[in-house]
């Protein structure tokens, strides 16, 4: 794969990875081209574009490759860093007009960057060097990185532990020496159809007995196992035309309610 380095090769990068997404119950063969999928595409590509109109807003030099990357990949190590990271999410506002998905994958890493830091000095651990590879992986292709928190939590006046389904908060189920795998389901997790790489983590205080519930890791969104289901907003079937309504075979009711609209329209 080659380096991503504008909003048209980010498109053609997330293109034919065969993803198990499913979207109204069914599956999507290619989310790229879907149209309700796609303006949420637009939106990210945008943030590349953007590296390239005003490189100086959207783009840092990568300490780890040398390289030009986007910002939304950033370690931020000065209040400089932080005024230009929030001045690029206010000119992608004004540009997109939506979410563009990228903040939660940026902040995550940033948190992890000192949290991994002091866990190492303290517990004599390797985990920093690790999230530096990791990050270095990133900034060479110059990916997009989602962020996997929210857990589904299934009965909320239980820990993840206590739930009589273990998955309703992801956790380890198997360590090798290869490393560890995990199962489980998350919940709102946005963008991460459009991202590269998830990176997951817990959703919220762990006690001593949700031990296997402790887990931050990176994984390849397009790795096998995962399925996603698409989440619904009340207004993003616009997107597809009011032949969409029929299509989906909506009650009798709905479907002359829509036709009195229709006509009250002039549509
Ligand atoms: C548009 C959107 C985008 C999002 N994007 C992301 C993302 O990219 N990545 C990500 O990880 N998450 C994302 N989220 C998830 C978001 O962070 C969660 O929705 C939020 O943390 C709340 O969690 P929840 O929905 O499970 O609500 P809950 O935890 O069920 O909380 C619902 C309400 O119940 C209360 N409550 C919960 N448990 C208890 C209890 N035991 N006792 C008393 N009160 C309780 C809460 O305070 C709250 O008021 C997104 C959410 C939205 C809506």
């Amino acid at each position: 794969m080659e380096k991503i380095v504008d909003g048209k090769s980010y498109i053609e990068s997330i293109r034919n990875r065969n993803l198990n997404v499913y979207l109204f119950g069914n599956k999507i063969k290619e989310p790229v081209d879907h149209d309700m999928i796609r303006p949420s595409i637009n939106a990210i590509a945008k943030t590349y574009d953007l590296a390239v109109s005003d490189p100086e807003l959207a783009s840092v030099i990568s300490p780890f490759t040398g390289e030009r990357i986007s910002r939304f990949l950033h370690i931020c190590t000065s209040s400089k860093d932080l005024v230009l990271q929030n001045k690029m999410q206010r000119k992608l506002g004004q540009l997109t007009g939506t979410c563009f998905q990228r903040c939660v994958g940026m902040d995550a890493f940033n948190s992890l960057y000192s949290v991994t830091f002091e866990m190492d000095e303290r517990n004599g651990t390797n985990y920093h060097q690790k999230l530096i590879s990791f990050l270095t992986l990133m900034h060479k292709y110059n990916f997009v990185l989602g962020g996997a928190m929210t857990d589904v939590k299934g009965d909320r006046s239980l820990g993840p532990s206590q739930q009589v389904d273990p998955d309703m908060f992801v956790h380890v189920t198997k360590r090798t020496s290869k490393g560890v795998y995990i199962s489980g389901a998350k919940a709102h997790q946005t963008g991460c159809i459009n991202s590269h790489w998830l990176m997951i983590m817990p959703t919220m205080r762990l006690l001593e007995e949700d031990k296997q519930y402790a887990i931050v890791g990176a994984v390849p969104v397009s790795s096998k196992g995962i399925t996603y289901i698409y989440g619904r907003q009340s207004c993003d079937t616009r997107s597809l035309g009011w032949f969409f309504w029929v299509l989906l075979g909506y009650s009798r009711i709905e479907q002359k309610r829509f036709r009195v609209y229709c006509a009250r329209s002039r549509i």
